[in-house]
């Protein structure tokens, strides 16, 4: 296979460059800062502005050589040297003497970076950093004296130029949100209340020609749909055709925005608007976010990429919302601050009101709303009486439209499971009716008052004030997210970006598998496994299952922590039936690769119930049954080296690859890692590293040879020292290994060909990093919030305190392939590891932590705070959504709470030497307090509820396992760019600590051998990754595949490193039909939105993708 093909077409592209070209190439060069802030987004020509061309030349035959002599192979702490055994780097001042002989990095120029968009009517950054004022109770809403002196001097019916003498047009939308599980669970909700609502809903909608509905989770609608007849299901159809009845939204549930990585949010809406479509004939185009707690700049893109025309939000900090309201900027266009061509922008409306309950939708004056919820009435209103209540809500409706700059009004009506009783349906409809006859009978009112849908709200702004892709010019712009919320006072919800780490952990887990699991089956339809389709059946029904389990999680209550305990319970059983649903498709697919369908195959890791950590099976060795083949999937669309760690009963191992070559190990003890103890098994961890090629299945062999003896000779394999604090009155033995005194005066140091790290032998902790351009102070701390006042949502901390208990027991293990130091205390082990492999795996360090909050006692929020001499001039920079980088200010004004920020993938902060970069595998809240410090919130345990609904305290005993990588780069990172992106090696390691090998093996011995299946033809661009490759429906007779390939924003300023593993972002196209060896039966490719149901437009299979930096492209492909 044409493993680097990329070189080559770099090759090509220069061939093509004609001379002009070149010479602008180098004024580039020398312009350079000026040049990336200027290059248009717009210019799809990248190729031709490839600059540095010498150096790119030498860099291309250099990168050719090193590739082809593989020297990943030659790594000197691979090899056997000769006379056997492995040698450590030789140190000089702590560092490697390697170091001072190798070549200093120059810079290559990348021509991705995307032009800002002009500056906005309102950054969100500046607003969540300046309105600093916590005084006021949110609750009390935004209309204040001064708007209501400003609304009293204006004309009461408005007659603007822009809607002309209109009548006020108010469309009044009755809804129910429906939690897909809460306070109780999706089922007992559906029973109890959801079901009703829509059964009600049908009866009434056909009973009353100008009743109207929406409706916005796809779970809930699919389970009703479920229990309807044909009939029924005819007459829902009419409705949704009439129009009366709208599906907005329309994924498998509202997600949480904090939360929920990019592929987790896309896989929900692509599930249910697949689903839509297939049930309904219909796809959404109005968002409905009314619930979520804060809202993610990266949904717009998203949403108008799934082509809504519009978005709803609702949760936002209460100073901010009271400014846009001042300003009339209740509706604008929501940009992103990369994109200056506005494609990407999307008309949105924000809720005037404090939040969507029946208490505050009716209008802008606290309480009034209650007299407008007939729910519950017991008698019949009086005429008389309604006539002034009339006349009330007609005022109140005024105020609110006068927030706008059009005279229509969205008058949302429900709550949380509303309209379940047929009582609640008469009593609405009736009082209501009677309201808008009273209203829109008097001609001096010039109201036009009646029930509708969001697509008859939007259609009737757009008619007055333009489309929503031309809106009128004053419509302001807004640029940011809206992170993070408070409701009222210094009431900050993030803590919720934290809550219940246990099962953010098994949601990522989840993504990692179903989507290993959709690759495989799409290989395997390739592969044409099964030629009638009916093999392929089982493995539809268990994605959808597990697709089923993902999406649900991903609810605003679910992720986020703050649903009752046994409700969290309820979604842990259903992770696990995803995750085992997502696992049989993998092992099944393993076996259709290794075509062993009759040999029982076994997961390397996984978890035995839903309440407990992943464990590790170990390689049992017996006679007649000593070796096994182990399988290995890489889940990355691109060539990797990869660590892997096993249990094996035995050190005395062969390990050979598919070509006979022997794999170099390194043994050491097993950490039971499943508990915070520090003990360690009766197994020992056989770790080695291995390259695979893209997406390909590595069939290895592993072969037991003999007895648990040191004696038996065996090149390749290497041991680990290990020295440790232990008392001496308990010395510790480690069965199999000698274990030396640490000495307490002397500071560890881990080093390998990139860095160095020193730690403080008493607790362990990292304190300083070291790489070739010099030393900064990087001080880990293990640190707690305390608070008497935190809740699920609510991080309102009192105080900040220092771990206890103490002492600590602190043990480093030392070998040629890794190098680690285990410290614990009750209640948590830390672990910071080192690799030796001469490849990205070398350049950050591995932190795991074992946590158990019930044994920190009560009312403790952990962090891991890192306190450095980086002068990051108090800003810091988190992902949103996995899918950009959002800058962030640390306020000193602000409440601690108010510093915290949701990140899914990475935070990190800089100054001019240094960027420091903390690798997230799940959610976490990401903060920041002083100059200089970052830190992540790993759990939090609090005795008390924060009065937001749930009504429970957040007491997890669970143990949580946390995995980070802590990066610092010296170079590579740009200085002054406005916006800040991760460089390619920082992407790179993200992706791999995001997505590890797939590890299987044999049971029991069987006549396999070991293979490499190799499906890639060549890698993708090095900086786009393959979010989704997946049947775009589980219907067995659907042979489409939808592609979604993400092409982040990278740092262009990548500089040439030692070894010449350059990336140069934006430069390549990708050839999907060159992608995979058997893409060759595809014809063509339908670009799409994201959701796969509308096609863009079509190409041949040889066009190539000319995807820009900073999207996401979406493709679909036919099957034979
Ligand atoms: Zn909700």
């Amino acid at each position: 296979m044409r493993r680097y093909g990329r070189f080559f077409s770099l090759k090509q592209m220069l061939r093509k460059v004609p001379v002009p070209v070149l010479i602008i190439g180098i004024i580039v060069v020398i312009l350079c800062p000026i040049a990336l802030l200027h290059f248009s987004s717009n210019n799809q020509g990248g190729n031709t502005l490839l600059n540095d061309i010498p150096v790119l030349r030498k860099n291309e035959k250099e990168r050719k050589n090193y590739h082809e002599n593989k020297s990943w192979l030659r790594n000197p702490f691979l090899q056997q040297p000769a006379g056997g055994g492995f040698r450590s780097p030789e140190l000089l001042d702590g560092v490697p003497v390697e170091w001072s002989q190798q070549e200093l990095s120059r810079p290559v120029v990348c021509p991705s970076v995307a032009r800002l968009a002009s500056k906005p009517s309102f950054d969100l950054a500046n607003l969540t950093f300046t309105l600093t004022d916590l005084s006021s109770d949110g609750d009390l809403g935004i209309w204040d004296e001064e708007m209501d002196a400003a609304y009293h001097k204006t004309p009461k019916i408005k007659s603007t130029s822009d809607t002309g003498k209109k009548p006020l047009l108010v469309y009044v939308v009755p809804f129910s949100h429906a939690d897909p599980g809460w306070l109780s669970t999706v089922e007992e909700y559906f029973s109890t209340s959801t079901k009703l609502a829509l059964d009600n809903m049908l009866k009434r909608l056909l009973e009353w020609p100008d009743m109207t509905f929406i409706w916005a989770e796809t779970s809930y609608f699919k389970m009703w749909w479920e229990t309807l007849d044909a009939g029924k299901r005819k007459a829902v159809l009419d409705l949704t055709k009439s129009g009366r009845l709208e599906i907005v939204n329309g994924g498998y549930v509202m997600p949480d925005e904090a939360s929920c990585s990019a592929y987790a949010i896309l896989h929900q809406y692509i599930y249910g608007h697949q689903w839509l479509l297939d049930n309904l004939g219909v796809t959404p185009e109005h968002g409905f976010s009314i619930d979520p707690f804060g809202h993610s700049s990266s949904m717009p893109y998203f949403l108008r990429n799934l082509d809504f025309k519009t978005i709803f939000i609702q949760r936002i900090h209460y100073n901010i919302r009271r400014h846009l309201g001042k300003h009339k900027a209740t509706e604008f266009l929501w940009e992103q601050r990369w994109d200056s061509t506005a494609s990407t922008s999307i008309f949105t409306h924000l809720a005037p009101h404090h939040l969507y309950t029946i208490k505050n939708i009716c209008g802008l004056t606290k309480n009034n709303c209650y007299f407008y919820d007939f729910k519950d009435i017991m008698f019949e209103i009086e005429k008389s009486q309604m006539e002034t209540q009339a006349q009330i809500l007609l005022e109140e409706m005024r105020k609110t439209v006068s927030l706008y700059p059009h005279n229509v009004l969205l008058y949302i009506l429900g709550d949380d499971f509303r309209w379940a009783e047929d009582t609640e349906w008469t009593n609405q409809y009736k009082n209501y009716k009677l309201l808008m006859k009273l209203i829109n009978s008097n001609p001096a009112n010039d109201v036009i008052m009646q029930f509708g849908t969001l697509k008859n709200y939007y259609d009737a702004v757009f008619e007055r004030s333009g489309t929503p892709d031309a809106p009128t010019p004053s419509l302001p712009s807004v640029q940011g997210d809206f992170f993070p919320y408070a409701d009222k006072y210094e009431d900050y919800w993030t803590g919720y970006f934290t809550s219940r780490p246990f099962y953010k952990q098994m949601s990522r887990e989840l993504e990692r598998d179903l989507r290993t699991a959709e690759i495989l089956l799409v290989l395997a339809k390739l592969e044409s496994f099964g030629n009638d389709g009916a093999d392929f059946q089982e493995d539809l029904i268990g994605l959808e299952r597990a697709a089923e389990s993902l999406g649900l999680f991903q609810h605003h209550d679910a992720i986020t922590g703050t649903s009752k305990q046994m409700v969290a319970l309820d979604y842990g059983d259903k992770l696990q039936n995803g995750l085992l649903m997502a696992h049989a498709v993998i092992l099944k697919n393993v076996q259709r690769q290794a075509d062993a369908e009759r040999v029982d195959i076994i997961l390397e890791s996984y978890r035995p119930t839903p309440g407990s950590l992943p464990a590790k099976s170990p390689l049992f060795f017996k006679p007649g049954n000593m070796e096994r083949i182990v399988f290995l999937f890489n889940p990355l669309a691109r060539s990797r080296t990869t660590v892997i760690h096993l249990l094996s009963e035995t050190q005395n191992l062969r390990i050979t690859d598919a070509d006979g070559r022997e794999i170099a190990y390194q043994v050491s003890p097993a950490l039971n890692d499943v508990d915070t103890q520090g003990s360690y098994l009766d197994v020992l961890r056989i770790t080695f590293f291995l390259q695979l090629d893209p997406l390909a299945l590595k069939a290895i062999s592993i072969k037991s040879l003999g007895e648990r003896t040191k004696k038996i000779k065996i090149k390749t394999r290497s041991t680990t020292t290990i020295r440790s604090t232990d008392r001496a009155g308990d010395k510790v033995k480690i069965q199999g290994f000698s274990v030396k005194e640490l000495d307490p005066a002397e500071l560890v140091t881990l080093t390998n060909a990139y860095m160095a790290a020193t730690f403080r032998p008493e607790d362990g902790m990292l304190q300083a990093l070291r790489t070739r351009k010099g030393k900064r102070k990087v001080a880990m701390e293990l640190k707690r919030y305390e608070s008497m006042n935190s809740g699920a949502y609510l991080f309102r901390p009192t105080g900040l305190g220092d771990l206890k208990p103490y002492p600590y027991t602190v043990r480093v293990l030392q070998g040629p392939l890794f190098s680690e130091i285990q410290t614990h205390t009750g209640g948590v082990v830390l672990i910071v590891r080192i690799y030796n492999s001469a490849t990205d795996l070398d350049k950050s360090l591995e932190v795991e932590l074992i946590t158990q909050m019930e044994k920190l006692g009560e009312n403790n929020e952990l962090v891991l705070r890192l306190t450095t001499d980086i002068r990051n001039n108090l800003t810091f920079h988190t992902d949103s959504n996995g899918f950009q980088i959002i800058q962030r200010r640390v306020s000193h004004v602000l409440p601690m709470a108010a510093n915290y920020y949701p990140a899914t993938s990475m935070g990190f902060m800089e100054d001019d030497r240094s960027r420091l970069t903390l690798h997230l595998t799940q959610a976490h809240g990401v903060g920041s307090q002083r100059n200089g410090e970052i830190e992540v919130m790993i759990d939090r345990f609090l005795m008390q509820d924060d009065g937001r609904g749930v009504g429970e305290a957040l007491r997890d005993p669970r143990v949580v396992k946390t995995h980070l990588q802590l990066q610092l780069e010296t170079e590579g990172f740009c200085l002054d760019c406005p916006l800040k992106n991760p460089t390619d090696t920082a992407h790179r390691v993200n992706l791999a600590a995001n997505n590890p090998p797939h590890i299987t093996f044999e049971q029991e011995m069987s006549n396999l051998t070991t293979f490499n299946y190799e499906p890639v033809q060549s890698n993708l661009p090095c900086d786009v990754h393959l979010l989704m490759m997946k049947p775009v429906t589980y219907n067995p007779g659907d042979k489409r595949v939808g592609f979604l390939f993400h092409r982040p924003g990278l740092d262009c300023s990548t500089p040439r490193t030692s070894d010449l593993d350059v990336c140069l972002p934006g430069t390549e196209d990708i050839l999907l039909g060159g992608l995979l060896k058997k893409a060759h039966t595809f014809k063509s490719y339908n670009e799409t939105t994201f959701n796969f149901v509308n096609s863009r437009k079509r190409f041949g299979i040889k066009t190539p993708i000319r995807l820009l930096p900073m999207h996401i492209g979406a493709y679909t492909v036919n099957l034979p």
